[in-house]
């Protein structure tokens, strides 16, 4: 009897082969088990609130898959990553090589908003894309071999005494022992990075890795239009970083009425009357027509504005220079957490956008 010969072994949940573990492999595994736990929770996709879903999806979802994706940006191929060394590279990112890790992000949000839209979906609820994400676990898994505690095992390793040198050049954990161009060459994720010395970067890394985050949220203008009033606190803190909430989830999310709570996310993802008509106008519906059709000054819409509501509204305009055009009442309605009258001024657009589409198809 002869054992075999295989070409892959599993020791300890990891894939090794005869150069090492095939991190790649294990990463696909791993996303693997999540999306096959986002595929049973499909059928709550509409009974389960969005909140429910946020939670779940960060707290069991997306962690089955992470225990190693901190290593994912040392390993993948510099064809994938190169063009994010591009501050404005706009071009479609390559997700090849982490496909079902970026399946779950994709699939996850998806779920969790009944949206496919993705970047407006990772503003509304914090969560960053897929390479943002993988991005910011290498840079904080930097900080964990700088800081690593001398009764680590793996200390000696890395810390090697005297003149020894720890790795050799080309190898895997010498690039995740000390690549100095992570935190300053991916202008894609934060243009605004210095090249200050590594010891500096790695004690400034939860800054870093905000700044990050926030460059994202405020790449689209969905970003732009949640001002940080409508983020959840991270900390109980008053004297909060304001970027602190820029990266967390919109309290709209967290709306206990069902119907106010869904017209506040498909509003916020810009799925909010979507292929209806504009009760005002009867021209196919988009964000626009808010301010366009004017219905601050249109009844019945006019009845549930007060003039408080207009007051704050105008106020962001002044606070907020870079505001997008299009930021209109309802905006403001959810960035100062009046979801009372945000639902009744949508629930009456929807009907009355509702009838006209019945009388049109009456007629
Ligand atoms: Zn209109």
């Amino acid at each position: 009897m002869y054992l075999s010969q295989v070409y892959e072994y599993k020791y300890l949940g990891f894939p090794h082969t005869y150069s090492g573990i095939d991190w790649k492999t294990h990463l696909n595994e791993s996303a693997r088990k999540s999306l096959n736990i986002l595929d049973t929770f499909k059928y709550y996709k509409n009974i389960w609130p969005t909140y429910i879903k946020l939670h779940i999806f960060r707290i069991y979802i997306r962690p089955i898959m992470e225990y190693s994706a901190c290593l994912a940006f040392y390993w993948m191929n510099s064809k994938t990553t190169d063009k994010l060394k591009n501050r404005n590279y706009l071009g479609s990112i390559d997700y090849s090589e982490v496909s079902n890790y970026h399946k779950v992000i994709q699939e996850g949000l998806e779920w969790i908003v009944n949206h496919n839209r993705m970047s407006s979906s990772a503003c509304l609820l914090g969560i960053p894309t897929t390479m943002t994400r993988l991005y910011c676990l290498a840079l904080k898994l930097q900080r964990h071999i700088a800081k690593m505690d001398v009764n680590n095992p793996l200390y000696l390793a890395f810390n090697p005494p005297g003149n020894v040198k720890p790795f050799t050049c080309f190898s895997f954990a010498n690039k995740v022992y000390r690549w100095k161009e992570l935190f300053t060459v991916y202008k894609y994720f934060d243009p605004t990075s210095t090249n200050e010395s590594y010891s500096e970067q790695i004690k400034k890394v939860d800054k870093k890795v905000k700044e990050v985050k926030v460059h994202e949220m405020n790449k689209s203008i969905m970003g732009k239009l949640i001002l940080p009033s409508a983020r959840i606190n991270l900390k109980k803190n008053d004297k909060i970083d304001i970027r602190e909430k820029i990266t967390s989830a919109d309290k709209c999310v967290f709306i206990r009425d069902r119907k106010t709570r869904n017209n506040a996310v498909d509003w916020r993802i810009n799925c909010f009357l979507f292929k209806y008509k504009c009760p005002i106008c009867r021209k196919e519906f988009n964000r626009g027509h808010i301010n366009k059709c004017d219905f601050i000054h249109q009844p019945p819409y006019n009845r549930f504005i007060k003039e408080k509501d207009i007051y704050l509204f105008n106020k962001d305009k002044e606070k907020y220079e870079n505001l997008p055009k299009s930021y209109n009442i309802l905006d403001s309605l959810l960035n100062h957490q009046n979801y009372y009258t945000f639902g009744k001024f949508t629930g009456e657009m929807i009907e009355n956008s509702e009838k006209i589409n019945e009388n049109e198809n009456e007629n």
